[in-house]
């Protein structure tokens, strides 16, 4: 079948209007350059609007503080996979990142003298983790609507257009793998559209709609992921994915972290504060996998709460109703809806749920998208760069810290900007995109429009997917779990062959757009149930029951993986970065890592 395509010429195109997306859109548009911003959802429904804790910068504002120590805290928190020159450079420019968001408009929470309010979160100290940081900057608990609103508004001040409710398909690229352009397809009027650009930006989010159970929003496909993996670029990491402590049990609905912050705390079925024997120091205020592990240590041993012994209690009745009102009125909101808990008389029951992606699409502190040929020098793909959750900068390595990633999503999402306009010079002319690049993401979107005789509904095996990677890549994997969750997603992904798709209609046709995430997530899964397979070792969020300790002299390293077919996956590696950028910080070296 032919398609009539529109076509457009920008000097750079973002996929992505989450804060990660806006943050670059609005540099770039800064900077003079045309920028179009294409998102599936209206920027400001982008999923970083359920943010709720808050963003970390060392302000020192309700206590001493230093980036340095913020620095420490996230390299640890890491597990001594982080890239430190990433982090170090995160770390420093959060502190102007956070002034920046200030002026542009976030109405933060305010101490009582007029400064920006901080909390406490998870793995976040003083002192080389000596003392507890006050270091999460709050609007309440809602801090990633109060941002998207701001950047959104910044964006549009500065003339970025926007595409609204255009889902892209894939990247087109000419025959030597370099970038030039987006083929997207517009939802509402039903055409595809050819977006010519000098650099193309994957803002895309995270992809944890691939597990039965997240805190993410039905939206968090990974579409970015999968347009690289696609093209042959390797995703990095993949097997970190981060379990929040604080899943409410049975929706799944997130309850911040900063709920802790503010003083909250677990039990279990003994009433016992059990984290007070896991993390002795930093108690229920450890980093997340640490919490995550033991809540699941204390319900397999029989001591979870309810019928079935098998959640947690989160205290905050203590806190008092005029606390829980100023600082947490959202999530005192989300747990009456979501498990009909009065938070200010009763404990609210949680579990450890799926809420962050710490791998994603390979990318240096530009921004630039890169892989490695040798597993020792880095290769930039030319054309794109990747910010926000779909990338992997890596400054989270095997764990990220709570309030971590609205800072990554700001400060690298103002660094890729920073950079391509550096690198994009406004009259020059466009790449040419191979015919071949093109006709391929057309042949593929054709063929699932028109799989309308198949046999298996994309529900069914969006359902198949998802219960395969909640139990089989699970808080702790075992050899034997990552095998079989291998062997099950391979046959998934064989059985997408038969998806039927109800109509070929090409307006709002939102079983069409769900299949195609569906195709999206299918791919990441493998790669990710196969990373974890690959990796003999436990280091932050990959609890390997095999494989118990971290291998420092193994396994320093992040995985580099792909598909060289739809059911197989290939490994390669890269250095992690044990260097600084100058000498105002210096390189951390591996410890023990206790809490
Ligand atoms: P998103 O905000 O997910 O945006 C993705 C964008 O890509 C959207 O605009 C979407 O429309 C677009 N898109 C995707 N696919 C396509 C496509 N095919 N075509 C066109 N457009 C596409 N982190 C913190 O630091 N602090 C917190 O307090 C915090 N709270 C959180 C609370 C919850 C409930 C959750 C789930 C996460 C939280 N996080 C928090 C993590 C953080 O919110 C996310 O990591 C972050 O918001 C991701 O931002 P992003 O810009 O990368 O992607």
């Amino acid at each position: 079948m032919t398609y009539n395509i529109v076509h457009h010429e920008y000097d750079v195109v973002v996929v992505g209007a989450g804060g990660a997306g806006l943050r670059a859109t609005v540099g770039l548009s800064q900077a003079g350059l045309r920028t179009a911003n294409l998102t599936k959802v209206f920027p400001t429904r982008s999923h970083t609007v359920a943010a709720q804790g808050g963003i970390s910068a060392a302000l020192a504002n309700m206590g001493e503080d230093d980036w340095r120590w913020h620095m420490y805290d996230t390299i640890k928190g890491s597990d001594w996979l982080g890239d430190q020159d990433a982090i170090q450079y995160m770390c420093r420019e959060a502190i102007p990142a956070i002034i920046e968001l200030e002026h542009w408009g976030v109405p933060f929470s305010r101490t009582p003298e007029g400064k920006i309010y901080q909390r406490p979160f998870g793995g976040m100290t003083t002192n080389y983790g000596e003392g507890t940081a006050q270091r999460t900057c709050a609007a309440a608990d809602r801090t990633g609507h109060a941002m998207l609103h701001s950047l959104y508004q910044q964006s549009l001040k500065n003339k970025a257009e926007f595409f609204i409710e255009y889902f892209a398909l894939d990247l087109l690229t000419d025959a030597d793998g370099s970038v030039h352009g987006v083929l997207a397809w517009d939802l509402a009027t039903g055409s595809l559209h050819r977006f010519r650009a000098k650099q193309v930006i994957l803002a895309t989010g995270g992809y944890g709609r691939a597990y039965f159970s997240a805190t993410s929003a039905h939206t968090c496909t990974g579409d970015g992921n999968a347009m690289a993996q696609r093209a042959g670029i390797p995703l990095q990491d993949m097997e970190f994915v981060q379990f929040h402590p604080t899943g409410i049990y049975g929706s799944g609905c997130l309850i911040t972290e900063g709920a802790r912050g503010e003083g909250g705390y677990l039990t279990n079925s003994k009433g016992e504060r059990f984290m007070e024997r896991y993390a002795p120091n930093r108690k229920d205020l450890a980093s997340r996998d640490v919490v995550s592990r033991s809540m699941t240590i204390e319900i397999r041993e029989g001591r979870g709460v309810g019928a079935e012994s098998d959640h947690i209690h989160l205290h905050l009745e203590h806190l008092g109703p005029d606390v829980l009102h100023k600082r947490l009125p959202g999530i005192s909101e989300t747990a009456k809806i979501f498990a009909n808990v009065d938070v200010t008389k009763e404990p609210i029951p949680v579990l450890p749920t799926v809420h962050y992606n710490m791998g994603g699409i390979p990318t240096n502190f530009y921004g630039e998208v890169v892989t490695s040929h040798d597993g020792q020098t880095d290769t930039i793909i030319p054309g794109l760069m990747a910010v926000g959750e779909a990338a992997c900068v890596s400054v989270h390595g095997a764990n990220r810290l709570g309030s971590n990633s609205l800072l990554d999503l700001v400060v690298f999402g103002r660094a890729a900007a920073l950079h391509a306009a550096t690198i994009v010079k406004p009259g020059a002319k466009h790449g040419k995109i191979s015919p071949a690049s093109e006709e391929q993401a057309i042949a593929r979107f054709d063929k699932l429009r028109h799989s309308n005789s198949g046999t298996r509904g994309t529900a069914e095996i969006r359902l198949e997917m998802q219960k395969t990677m909640q139990s089989h890549a699970a808080v702790f994997r075992t050899s034997t779990s990552l095998t079989e969750g291998v062997a099950k997603m391979k046959k998934t992904i064989e059985s997408f062959a038969d998806v039927k798709v109800s109509d070929s209609s090409l307006v709002w046709n939102s079983d069409l757009m769900e299949t195609l995430e569906l195709d999206n997530l299918l791919g990441q899964a493998l790669v990710t149930v196969a990373s974890a397979e690959n990796r003999h070792e436990s280091r932050g969020a990959h609890a390997h029951e095999d494989f118990p300790d971290r291998s420092d002299s193994e396994w320093t390293k992040h995985t580099l993986a792909w598909r060289p077919e739809a059911t197989s996956v290939a490994f390669g590696y890269r250095p992690v970065h044990m260097t600084v950028l100058d000498d105002e910080a210096k390189v951390i070296p591996p410890q023990k890592r206790t809490y």
